[in-house]
């Protein structure tokens, strides 16, 4: 019996052709229309989950590898993270710095992991000119904001790192030219200005990698969950409640929506983890003002527990962070209020300001912070990637592109320590929810919100 808000640690699979979230981005977006599987289906290559990762990877397999895949969605299209998130393409995914990319796998690794996370970027631009989708981008990159004092001196040692190592464009941002030329906060002492980022809306770009997808040849089912992955022959045998698709090859692309019990290559390896976000009023000319917040602006703080916020094309203000520990508690309102509070704090000049929506989504975070897109067993039948924690726009497109070529036994891939290992199992998996608690503790004690 599902519980009103999907757990993957609690419930068998994400429910059977449910509606959007009541997001800000779902408001006036039909659901992408296609039938459920239905009666007996064979196809070569199985995808699960109906996101940027698995569409991404439908698309590449079917446009540059002749290969004619199935996906199956349990509900609607970009029904999870990739219909609910805050629309920045970033640079980057899991939680490792490139500093620490650096000490853990050497220079060469480093500048390798760095090239594929700005070709994530080009890849999702390719794919929104190649399919001319109408996911609204914003440019004018983003800002990595330094919330105290403390943070600017890493910040800037962060740019001058990627500056000199990684020849990156991005620069420092004082305190006074933030103040002058983008918002006005108590919180922001410095930063560091990402020009090649951007953002976009999410659920119209989902929609538009599955038109891109169906129209290269892949076959695309909603409402469609899988209850039952069986080994047949050297074959794979998915169930869904109305159809069964026999397949050589599955690629697992459900990411934090992983039921827990689902299959061997994934469960235990990943931890789903709640990310919530509010959506203000639009704000008056009076409050755009008095915040100092300009057209485009995207930020996130070097908080220990970040905090991400977004002016949408419309002036309200987009606010995200993290959500609840157990999804039965998504929805409680404390949440919205926590960040509505943070929100203030952050832009004292938006006081009285309305949260109008609210919404959360699981994000999938791995024990190394760090991802994969991995080949799960010998014979080369088993993929998935997953593990973004939280970071995953760019990535999860890459990622989709990256299982493609691996699917389709293509050589010619970078040798990314994403490539290299599985996710590591997590080693008292049912104790997840106790570590986060004190995560979270942790950190707002950090950062001095208790
Ligand atoms: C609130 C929030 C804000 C975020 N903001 C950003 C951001 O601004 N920038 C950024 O880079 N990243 C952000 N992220 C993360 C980003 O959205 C994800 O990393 C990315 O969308 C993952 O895509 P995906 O395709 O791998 O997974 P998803 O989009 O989550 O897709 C997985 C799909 O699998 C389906 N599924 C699961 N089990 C089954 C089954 N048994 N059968 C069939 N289907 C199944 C689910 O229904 C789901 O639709 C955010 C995430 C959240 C929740």
């Amino acid at each position: 019996m599902l519980s009103s808000f999907y757990d993957p640690l609690l419930d068998s699979n994400p429910g059977t052709g449910l509606p959007y979230p009541e997001s800000y981005w779902a408001q006036g977006i039909s659901p992408w229309s296609a039938p459920a599987l239905s009666g007996e289906q064979q196809t070569e290559v199985a995808v699960i989950g109906g996101g940027y990762t698995g569409l991404s990877c439908a698309w590449h397999l079917a446009s540059q590898h002749g290969i004619q895949p199935t996906v199956l969605e349990a509900n609607q299209i970009g029904w999870g993270c990739s219909g609910r998130n805050g629309g920045f393409v970033l640079n980057g995914t899991g939680r490792l710095s490139f500093s620490q990319i650096e000490s853990k796998w050497g220079e060469q690794s480093a500048q390798a992991v760095y090239a594929e996370y700005r070709q994530a970027i080009d890849t999702v631009s390719a794919l929104i000119e190649v399919g001319s989708i109408p996911c609204e981008p914003v440019y004018g990159g983003y800002l990595k904001i330094a919330h105290n004092r403390q943070s600017v001196e890493e910040l800037k040692q962060q740019a001058t790192l990627m500056r000199n190592k990684f020849g990156d464009p991005l620069r420092f941002i004082s305190a006074q030219e933030l103040e002058q030329n983008f918002l006005h906060s108590p919180q922001a002492h410095g930063a560091l200005h990402y020009p090649y980022s951007f953002g976009l809306h999410p659920l119209k770009l989902a929609q538009g990698y599955a038109n891109m997808a169906r129209q290269a040849g892949a076959s695309i089912h909603p409402q469609s969950p899988v209850i039952q992955i069986r080994p047949e022959g050297n074959k794979i045998r998915l169930l869904t409640p109305s159809g069964s698709l026999l397949a050589n090859k599955l690629v697992i692309a459900s990411n934090g929506y992983t039921p827990n019990q689902f299959h061997s290559a994934v469960d235990k390896r990943h931890f789903p983890v709640l990310s919530s976000i509010i959506v203000t009023s639009p704000l008056s000319a009076a409050q755009l003002e008095a915040s100092g917040l300009k057209s485009g602006l995207m930020a996130m703080d070097t908080r220990t527990l970040k905090y991400y916020y977004r002016l949408l094309p419309d002036n309200r203000l987009l606010f995200g962070g993290r959500g609840a520990i157990r999804g039965k508690d998504a929805n409680h309102p404390v949440y919205k209020k926590r960040l509505l509070k943070v929100l203030i704090q952050t832009l004292p000049a938006l006081d009285g300001i309305q949260a109008e929506y609210f919404w959360s989504g699981w994000v999938s975070v791995s024990l190394d912070d760090y991802p994969r897109i991995c080949q799960a067993d010998d014979e080369g039948r088993v993929f998935y990637a997953m593990g973004y924690c939280g970071s995953g726009v760019s990535f999860a497109s890459q990622a989709g592109k990256r299982l493609a070529q691996r699917v389709a036994g293509d050589l010619n891939l970078p040798a990314l320590p994403f490539m290299q290992s599985p996710l590591p199992t997590f080693p008292i998996a049912q104790f997840r929810r106790l570590g986060l608690w004190a995560f979270y503790h942790l950190g707002r004690f950090r950062d001095g919100l208790l």
